[in-house]
């Protein structure tokens, strides 16, 4: 994938009448007002100023539903971004949406605009999830939006949940199977956490969820993180991760980890080693390092508990994703 660069617009909660059970928009962004033209200008221009011209670049308004504001906002929001397409490296415009918000009249509307790429929150492709999250939506509406984001060139995201309420292993890789053959530019991983104040918070203060913890959603996510790796589709993002302290000290319960990916990736890397019979001298890349080690050295320890010590060399020219064994090359997926 080639280095590129979002610059990151937050519209939190807005445009979006619906209350999925674990959403909370206005603690994730920390920002409940819409942003005016001044701030949104200030936000590109002072991105603009860090990043090189020759960096490709989009515009990408996080945070609601895109397609759910009033067409006289989209405008709004569109004009400002679209007077930035094409300089200093600004390619195009990006934003995350609901598969319910696109129609053809939405296209229709978009289409006057340097629209990039689109981003939909699919979450589940379990209709009990679905149901049970309170998403409002249901699986045709995301093929539907699927079909309308593809007849145009426009690059298409789909966003996938672990752990929401009726959620489960067979559920959770079904979700992912049919986001790879929905064929996918790219796929964020969010597994759910219990944020303050939200629906789901008070059902699992009643008992009527509960939470998937860190070690279930690393196994698990290993295993869809394969899938994906597999398919060649990048997971562009694995974990919701925020420094802001309004969103950490939201959260209540959950699989939070700020290093969720490498622990999955060291999962992955464990699964790998435990199938190969030795010699155990590997080489490996050595940004797949810290990934073979497992996070606070937890491979190193499970295999010496065997018997077994993990012998490796650095090497550059080993592909990412695996590692070498007898001069063959093991993928971990
Ligand atoms: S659609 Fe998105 S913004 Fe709206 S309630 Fe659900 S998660 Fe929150």
């Amino acid at each position: 994938m080639k280095i590129h660069s979002n610059i990151p617009i937050f519209i939190s909660h807005q445009g979006c009448h619906y209350n999925c059970v674990y959403c909370n928009q206005r603690l994730i962004t920390g920002k409940a007002e819409l942003p005016n033209k001044a701030q949104i200008k200030r936000t590109i221009e002072v991105y603009l100023s860090t990043l090189e011209d020759a960096i490709p670049k989009e515009i990408a308004f996080f945070g609601g539903s895109f397609t759910a504001l009033t067409k006289e906002e989209q405008s709004f929001y569109l004009d400002i971004a679209r007077s930035y397409v094409g300089q200093h490296g600004i390619e195009g415009i990006r934003f995350s949406t609901r598969p319910d918000a696109i129609d053809e009249e939405e296209m229709a509307f978009l289409s006057d605009y340097p629209i990039s790429t689109i981003e939909l929150g699919v979450q589940s492709l379990d209709t009990s999830v679905l149901r049970a999250s309170g998403r409002g939506h249901g699986i045709v509406d995301v093929l539907r939006a699927v079909n309308l984001v593809r007849q145009k060139e426009i690059a298409l995201g789909l966003q996938m949940m672990t752990g929401l309420p009726e959620d489960h292993y067979d559920a959770a890789i079904f979700t992912a199977e049919k986001i790879i053959s929905l064929k996918p530019a790219f796929v964020r991983i969010y597994p759910t956490l219990v944020l303050k104040g939200t629906p789901l918070e008070n059902m699992m203060n009643k008992g009527f969820y509960t939470p998937w913890n860190l070690e279930e959603t690393v196994e698990i996510c290993s295993d869809i993180l394969s899938l994906f790796m597999g398919a060649q589709i990048p997971v562009i993002r694995l974990g919701l991760y925020s420094s802001e302290k309004s969103f950490l000290d939201s959260i209540v319960a959950g699989p939070y980890h700020p290093a969720l990916r490498g622990l999955v990736m060291g999962r992955l890397y464990q699964k790998a080693l435990k199938k190969i019979v030795g010699p155990w001298e590997i080489e490996i890349h050595p940004k797949e390092l810290s990934y073979l080690l497992g996070h606070g050295k937890e491979n190193v320890i499970y295999f010496e508990q065997r018997g077994i010590s993990l012998v490796y060399t650095l090497n550059d020219t080993v592909p990412r994703g695996g590692f070498l064994q007898g001069g063959h090359f093991v993928p971990i997926h």
